[in-house]
C-alpha cells in the first residue's frame, strides 16, 4: 500500500538524518511518479506527499492538469530536458533537476517567463552513460550560468553508478557535497548552490548520510505487497 511504503520511506529520512544529527525537515521527499498511474499519484498525494518529480514532458504536462484541483504541488522534472520540450513545460514546473549544458541553459533563458530553480547535474562517478556535466568542467560551467538571468542554481544533482555498493555510492554523493561547498562558498549571486539532490529508492539513506537535502524516490513508494 503505498501509504504505508510512504510511512516506512519516512521512517528512513528519519533514521538517516538522526544518524548525522540532521534535522528531518532538512530533507524534502520528492515523489518520483513516472511509473505511476493518476490514480497512485493521487493517492501519493493524499497520503501527505506535495513534492512530485517526473522525467518526462508529455506525461509531465498531462499529469499536472489531471491534479489542478490540487493547488499546492511542486513539481520537479528529474530527467533528461530536450531543448524542443523546454517551451512547453519551463513555466509549469518548479525545479529542474538537470541542468549539464548550455544549450539548454539558453532555451531556458530564451522561453521561461520567470526565475526556474535548477540544479546543475554533475557525472561524478565518471560513467560513460551518465548525464550530467564531468567534474573537471562544472566550475566554467556555473561561471558561465552568470549570464542567464532566468536560472537560478540552487544546488548540485548526481546519481550514483548503477548496481553500485554502499561505499561507492558513499563516495560519489560524498564528493558531490564538497563540490556543493566548493561553489556555495563563492557566494555567487545567480549560484546560491545550497541543496543536494542525491538518493533514489536504493541509496537515499547514503545520501542523507552524505548531505543530501532533496531525495528522488520512486519504486520504494509505488512497490506492491
Ligand atoms: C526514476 C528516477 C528516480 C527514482 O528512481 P527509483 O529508483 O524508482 O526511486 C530518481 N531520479 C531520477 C533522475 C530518475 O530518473
Amino acid at each position: 500500500m503505498i501509504s504505508e511504503n510512504l510511512r516506512e520511506v519516512r521512517q528512513e529520512i528519519q533514521k538517516s538524518c538522526a544518524l548525522v544529527a540532521r534535522p528531518t525537515a532538512s530533507v524534502t521527499l520528492v515523489g518520483v511518479t513516472k511509473y505511476a498511474s493518476l490514480e497512485q499519484t493521487k493517492e501519493l498525494i493524499n497520503a501527505g506527499v506535495r513534492h512530485l518529480g517526473e522525467n518526462r514532458a508529455d506525461k509531465f504536462l498531462l499529469k499536472k492538469q489531471a491534479l489542478a484541483d490540487f493547488p499546492d504541488l511542486t513539481w520537479h522534472f528529474i530527467g533528461n530536458l530536450q531543448r524542443r520540450k523546454v517551451k512547453s513545460i519551463v513555466d509549469e514546473i518548479d525545479y529542474l533537476h538537470s541542468l549539464d549544458n548550455l544549450s539548454l541553459a539558453g532555451e531556458i533563458q530564451k522561453r521561461a517567463h520567470k526565475e526556474l530553480k535548477c540544479f546543475v547535474e554533475v557525472n561524478v562517478s565518471g560513467e560513460e552513460s551518465k548525464q550530467g556535466i564531468p567534474v573537471a568542467e562544472f566550475e566554467d560551467f556555473i561561471a558561465a550560468l552568470a549570464g542567464y538571468d532566468k536560472i537560478k542554481v540552487v544546488g548540485l544533482m548526481t546519481m550514483a553508478p548503477f548496481a553500485s555498493t554502499a561505499a561507492e555510492q558513499r563516495d560519489v554523493f560524498t564528493q558531490l557535497a564538497l563540490l556543493r561547498d566548493q561553489i556555495q562558498s563563492k557566494a555567487l549571486s545567480w549560484a546560491p548552490c545550497h541543496e543536494l539532490s542525491m538518493g533514489m529508492s536504493n541509496d537515499y539513506p547514503v545520501a542523507i548520510e552524505a548531505g543530501a537535502t532533496f531525495v528522488r524516490v520512486g519504486s520504494a513508494l509505488f512497490q506492491e505487497e
